[in-house]
């Protein structure tokens, strides 16, 4: 006899089986559109990539770059936000220690082991990347001029029993209502193949928030500190109800996938970058068997009991 379909169906995953919660990040729908096996890496087998000191720095320089917005405008100087660069590290390891062991200064094991075969960069060359990047977002932004009404603002909005949701890093509203999302990305701008990603990513925000607060962002800003550069991008309406249509689609790819289990690999230039090659059958990897709850994990990731939704 076939199970519940995903739309009846609660999760056993905790002891209070409760109502599934249909949601989906920009991220893991990119994911799914590029290959479903990947989404399925992730989302059901919850297996994390390997923790990389380039996605550290990235964290780091977003915190930096948000926390000098507590600073008096005048105050906000390249000096202040570098100054942010080593409390900001010192709390993020706080709050995860295992990020300390990226860092070949911080690698210090305080249990007598040694430090694992290729842990750890060097940790003035890495401080010196993140104080580049800061230093560059002052040569495309002008701190001192803006006011942002949120930032690290997490967004969600019911669509058709779907919740879409994710953390914009900034939002800025002109006198007038305009609205603007920005975006930091501390990589440099994209070719045309992963453009799309990022654009993708944007109009997901801005759809959740013209869904949730009733007003479409004038301007979709995206900020590579990498490389200096910026790109804009202006939607309308016509863009979103595509967007959403797509995303509609998507989502239906996703709980057809999850009540067949067929969670096929998609090849493309992409896999280069996959953190899981080693897991691909398409590589020549085994994955490891789907867990008990799969169906339910593929639509509401919080089936497992842990936080929701990642920042991006
Ligand atoms: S290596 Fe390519 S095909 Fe395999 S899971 Fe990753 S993206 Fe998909």
């Amino acid at each position: 006899m076939p199970g519940p379909s995903v739309d009846t169906m609660t999760t056993t995953a905790s002891p209070t089986a409760r109502p599934l919660r249909a949601a989906l990040s920009p991220s893991r729908a990119a994911d799914f559109k590029q290959c479903p096996l990947l989404y399925r890496f992730r989302v059901i087998d919850r297996i994390e990539g390997p923790p990389s000191p380039a996605a550290a720095r990235g964290t780091l320089v977003h915190a930096a770059l948000e926390r000098l917005f507590d600073l008096p405008a005048a105050e906000r100087s390249p000096e202040a936000a570098v100054g942010l660069l080593r409390p900001e590290w010192e709390r993020l390891v706080r709050e995860e220690p295992e990020l300390a062991t990226l860092i070949a200064g911080d690698a210090v094991p305080t249990d007598g082991s040694e430090i694992a075969d290729g842990a750890g960069v060097d940790e003035a060359t890495w401080f010196g990347d993140a104080e580049a990047l800061v230093r560059r977002w002052f040569t495309l932004e002008d701190p001192t001029c803006l006011e942002p009404a949120e930032r690290e603002l997490y967004v969600e909005a019911d669509v058709d029993g779907l919740t879409l949701r994710g953390y914009v890093d900034r939002l800025d509203v002109a006198p007038d209502g305009r609205v603007r999302v920005v975006d930091y990305k501390t990589g440099r701008a994209p070719s045309e193949l992963f453009e799309g990603k990022a654009l993708f990513q944007m109009k997901f925000y801005a759809l959740v928030l013209w869904r949730s607060r009733g007003v479409m962002p004038t301007l979709l800003q995206l900020v590579y500190l990498g490389d200096g550069q910026i790109v804009r991008y202006a939607p309308d309406e016509a863009d979103l109800r595509a967007l959403e249509r797509n995303v509609a689609a998507v989502w239906q790819a996703i709980r057809r996938a999850a009540e067949t289990g067929d969670w096929r690999p998609r090849t493309s230039r992409l896999c280069d970058w996959c953190d899981f090659r080693d897991l691909c059958p398409e590589w020549g990897g085994t994955p490891p068997p789907l867990p008990d709850n799969a169906r339910a994990l593929a639509v509401d990731p919080s089936a497992a009991g842990e936080p929701e939704v990642a920042q991006d």
